[in-house]
């Protein structure tokens, strides 16, 4: 295993998670099992936070790489707030324990009881992605008696150079408000009741593995940034989003921190704002692995599959983006096979890898999906009638359960029969 993730590694040829051998873990808690390790969330999330010391930024952890509540609380516990795209987000981000100053609302799509709720609960400010959502959150501001503060999400027409799918920041993608119209967009909330201009928002896409685009986005921004803090007062906060890229392989790096501050700070220079980010995938991606046990290994005349108990349910990337996840043994084989990784359910795109030298495994042997703490569980679904995965935090030799394996039960709660159809 080549990535640069020091808290799952090997020793005498077993996986360990920190100091817990991946086997213990998977024999206690059943596979699938998503692991996360608290000591790289708390690494990352420092790591971002000092090189950028020089500016102090709010830190919003994007709540939709890893919602678990487990992990939400491990950030807030260290300052974090929350950058949260629905209500129920934000929910899960008040049951963790973020204060409501601390919370962060983008989304194109907010309804009227999100918006409502968000005011009741007095967050920070909504990132507001269109003209219309302003009018339907100072109506609600007005009709609950509050202020609904807002940061427009600028939309810099940067190329991210990311897959397709995840870029946002440029003009052919549905968010935010086109750089030329800003301006236009931050009077009309000015003639709005009830909502107050606290800053400005952007966000390119993810993962970003260069700082070029984010130095070329603010480059851009900076003059609107002057215009209107002469305009309005409460213009203060500037929010330079997430996306910070990660590695999935060998061959990739950490979007570095240094390079990041350094790529910034020149344009941020006499701006005189306070700074927000909302990294996710930077501190949540390697801090989580999906363990699963081989229950077949299939030899057919072209190549060989791999056919393991995790699925496209419980890690969508790999069949949603052509994401690749670096797939490790357990307990270290030396020897490769070539083929593919894939899960039970019954479609074609149900793979984790394909056509890939892999880990000769054999029937009942453990493998590690690497890089599974962002994006991956939040994505599960029940698809096939399976039962989404267990997830299990791990800090200092201890392990907690912090979301139970889905049972049974639990797949048809909620259903029910009408009198009518019953024979
Ligand atoms: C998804 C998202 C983020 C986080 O992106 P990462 O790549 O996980 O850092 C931040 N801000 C907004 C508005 C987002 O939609």
């Amino acid at each position: 295993m080549n990535l640069p993730i020091q808290e799952f590694h090997y020793k005498n040829g077993e996986l360990f998670a920190e100091d817990i051998p991946v086997r213990e873990l998977a024999r206690r808690f059943g596979t699938p099992l998503y692991v996360y390790s608290r000591s790289h969330l708390r690494r990352q999330y420092h790591m971002l936070k000092s090189a950028l010391q020089s500016i102090n930024p709010d830190m919003y952890f994007a709540v939709k790489s890893n919602s678990n509540l487990a992990v939400i609380n491990v950030l807030a516990n260290e300052g974090a707030g929350a950058d949260v795209v629905s209500g129920g987000e934000l929910f899960r981000a008040r049951c963790a324990g973020v204060k409501p100053s601390k919370i962060v609302f983008a989304g194109v799509g907010k309804t009227s009881e999100e918006i409502s709720y968000a005011l009741e609960e007095d967050i920070r400010f909504f990132t507001v992605e269109s003209e219309p959502e302003l009018e339907r959150i100072s109506q609600h501001a007005e009709e609950l008696g509050r202020v609904g503060r807002i940061a427009i999400r600028v939309n810099p027409d940067v190329d991210p150079k990311t897959h397709r799918f995840t870029s946002t920041g440029k003009s052919e993608n549905k968010f935010g408000v086109d750089l030329g119209r800003a301006e236009k967009a931050y009077e009309k909330a000015a003639r709005l009741p009830n909502l107050e201009i606290c800053g400005l928002h952007m966000h390119l896409g993810s993962p970003i593995m260069s700082v070029q685009p984010y130095a070329e986005a603010l480059e851009k921004v900076r003059p609107l940034c002057l215009e209107l803090k002469k305009k309005y007062p409460s213009f203060r906060h500037l929010d330079l989003g997430g996306g910070m890229g990660i590695p999935y392989s060998a061959d990739q790096q950490y979007l570095d921190p240094r390079d990041f501050a350094m790529a910034v700070l020149p344009s941020l220079n006499g701006l005189d704002m306070s700074i927000g980010l909302e990294p996710g995938r930077f501190i949540a991606g390697n801090a989580g692995i999906l363990v699963s046990r081989v229950q077949y290994v299939k030899d057919n005349p072209f190549k060989k599959f791999i056919i393991v108990d995790a699925a496209m349910n419980d890690l969508i990337r790999p069949a949603l983006y052509e994401a690749h996840h670096e797939i490790v043994p357990v307990r270290e084989t030396g020897e490769t096979v070539f083929g593919d990784v894939v899960g039970p359910v019954c479609e074609s795109g149900d793979f984790l890898a394909v056509d890939r030298d892999l880990p000769a495994v054999v029937q009942g042997d453990l493998l590690a999906v690497l890089s599974a703490g962002a994006y991956a569980f939040v994505m599960a679904s029940n698809y096939n009638s399976r039962g989404r995965a267990a997830e299990v935090m791990i800090d200092n030799g201890q392990s907690h359960v912090v979301r139970e394996r889905e049972s049974r039960e639990d797949l048809v709660r909620g259903e029910s029969i009408p009198e009518w159809t019953k024979g």
